[in-house]
C-alpha cells in the first residue's frame, strides 16, 4: 500500500521520466565532481524514524544523486523501491537504486530492474551481493548470476538506455586471490556494460589513487567515483572492518587512540583525516565524492566539513 502511494505520488511529481539526466550525463556536463551520499532501507521503526529525518536534513547537502542500498547488512531487497520512491518525491533529483542477485533467479533481478525503471529510474547500482551471515563464499540461486558481470550484461541487453554503477575495490574484494586478478574481474562487468564504478570505502587516498592507475592501465576507462566514511570513533572503523577490508593508517589509528576517552575530540579527528581526504581526492582529479553516512546527517553539518562540501560542488 504505501508502496502504491510513493509510486503515484513519484509519477505525478515527475510525470516526465526523460526529464533527469543518468549519472553518465552528469558526470559528463557538471563540469566539477559529483557529490553523492549513500541511504539504507532502515530495518526498524527507531531506524525509519532517523532515516525520514535524515532524508529531510540532507537536501540542504544538494547531492547530485544518492543511491540506495538492497539486501545490505540483512536487509531485505522489497524496501529499495520504496524510500528510492520516497527521496525521490522528497526533492532529491537522481535517485540510484542497487539491486543484487542475491537469493533470485536471472529472471526475478531482471524483473526487479524493470520494476525500477517503470517506476522512473535511469541508474541502476549492479552487485552481486554478499554470502549470507557465518557463510564464506556466495553460492547462485537456482539459475542466477554467479558475478556481477554476467548481471551487468543481462541488463545491458534488457534495458540499453539504462545507466549501469558497479563496484570497485581500491584494497581488493576480500574473497580475490590479488588486486590483479580483482582488477581483471572489474573490467569484465565494464566490458559488459557498466558506465561507471564506486568503490568501497578506503581511508587512504594512496589505495585509491594507485588503484585508478591500475585501472586505467589494464584498459579500464569509466569513471572511479571514491567512497567515503566520514569517521566518527575507532569504534566505528572496528565495526565496518568486520565486513569490508579497508587499511586504516597509522597517523589516524594513533590519533584516534589518543581520543579514545574524548568522543568529541575523536568526532574531530575523524572528520579532518574526511576533509583532508576529499581535498586530496578533488585536487588528484576524482570524479566525484560518494559519502557513506549511514542514514544519519550529523557530520555533514561539522562547519569544516560542510565547507569542504561546498567546494566540491564549486560554490
Ligand atoms: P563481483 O563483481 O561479482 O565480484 C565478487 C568477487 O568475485 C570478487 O572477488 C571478484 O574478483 C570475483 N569474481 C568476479 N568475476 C569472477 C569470475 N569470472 N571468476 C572468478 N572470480 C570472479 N552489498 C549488498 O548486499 N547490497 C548493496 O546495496 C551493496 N552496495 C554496495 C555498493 C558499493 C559501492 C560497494 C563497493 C559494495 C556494495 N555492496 C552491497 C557489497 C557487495 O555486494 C559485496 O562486496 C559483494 O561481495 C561483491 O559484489 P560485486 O558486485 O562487487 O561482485
Amino acid at each position: 500500500m504505501r508502496r502504491l502511494f510513493f509510486l503515484r505520488l513519484h509519477s505525478f511529481v515527475y510525470p516526465d521520466k526523460q526529464m533527469f539526466m543518468t549519472i553518465t550525463q552528469q558526470l559528463q556536463t557538471a563540469g566539477r565532481p559529483l557529490l553523492s551520499v549513500e541511504f539504507f532501507p532502515p530495518k526498524t521503526e527507531a531506524g525509519r524514524a532517523t532515516f525520514d529525518q535524515t532524508a529531510v536534513e540532507l537536501l540542504q547537502l544538494k547531492p547530485d544523486f544518492v543511491s540506495v542500498t538492497c539486501g545490505a547488512g540483512g536487509t531485505a531487497a522489497g524496501p529499495t523501491l520504496e524510500i528510492s520512491t520516497q527521496l525521490s518525491t522528497q526533492g532529491y533529483r537522481s535517485v540510484m537504486p542497487h539491486c543484487t542477485c542475491v537469493d533470485r533467479s536471472r529472471d526475478e533481478v531482471l524483473d526487479s530492474v524493470d520494476e525500477f525503471v517503470a517506476a522512473g529510474f535511469n541508474n541502476i547500482m549492479a552487485l552481486r551481493g554478499d554470502p549470507p551471515k557465518g557463510e564464506r563464499y556466495f553460492k547462485p540461486a537456482p539459475d542466477g548470476f554467479r558475478y556481477a558481470a554476467e548481471m551487468v550484461a543481462a541488463l545491458r541487453e534488457r534495458q540499453p538506455a539504462l545507466c549501469i554503477g558497479v563496484a570497485g575495490y581500491p584494497e581488493k574484494h576480500p574473497e580475490a586471490l590479488n588486486v590483479d586478478e580483482d582488477i581483471r574481474h572489474l573490467k569484465e562487468k565494464v566490458d559488459a556494460g557498466a558506465d561507471f564504478i564506486t568503490t568501497q570505502l578506503f581511508l587512504n587516498n594512496g589505495a585509491y589513487f594507485e588503484f585508478v592507475d591500475r585501472c586505467r592501465s589494464e584498459g579500464i576507462t569509466a569513471p572511479i567515483l571514491p567512497g567515503l566514511l566520514p569517521i566518527l570513533s575507532l569504534e566505528q572503523i572496528k565495526r565496518m572492518r568486520t565486513f569490508c577490508d579497508f587499511q586504516v593508517p597509522s597517523r589516524l589509528l594513533q590519533d584516534l587512540e589518543a581520543a579514545q576517552d574524548n568522543p568529541e575530540k575523536a568526532e574531530r579527528v575523524g572528520l579532518y583525516w574526511t576533509v583532508e581526504q576529499i581535498s586530496e581526492l578533488v585536487e588528484g582529479g576524482a570524479p566525484g565524492i560518494h559519502l557513506y553516512l549511514l542514514n544519519r546527517a550529523q557530520t555533514i553539518f561539522y562547519p569544516e566539513l560542510s565547507a569542504c562540501l561546498a567546494r566540491v560542488r564549486g560554490e
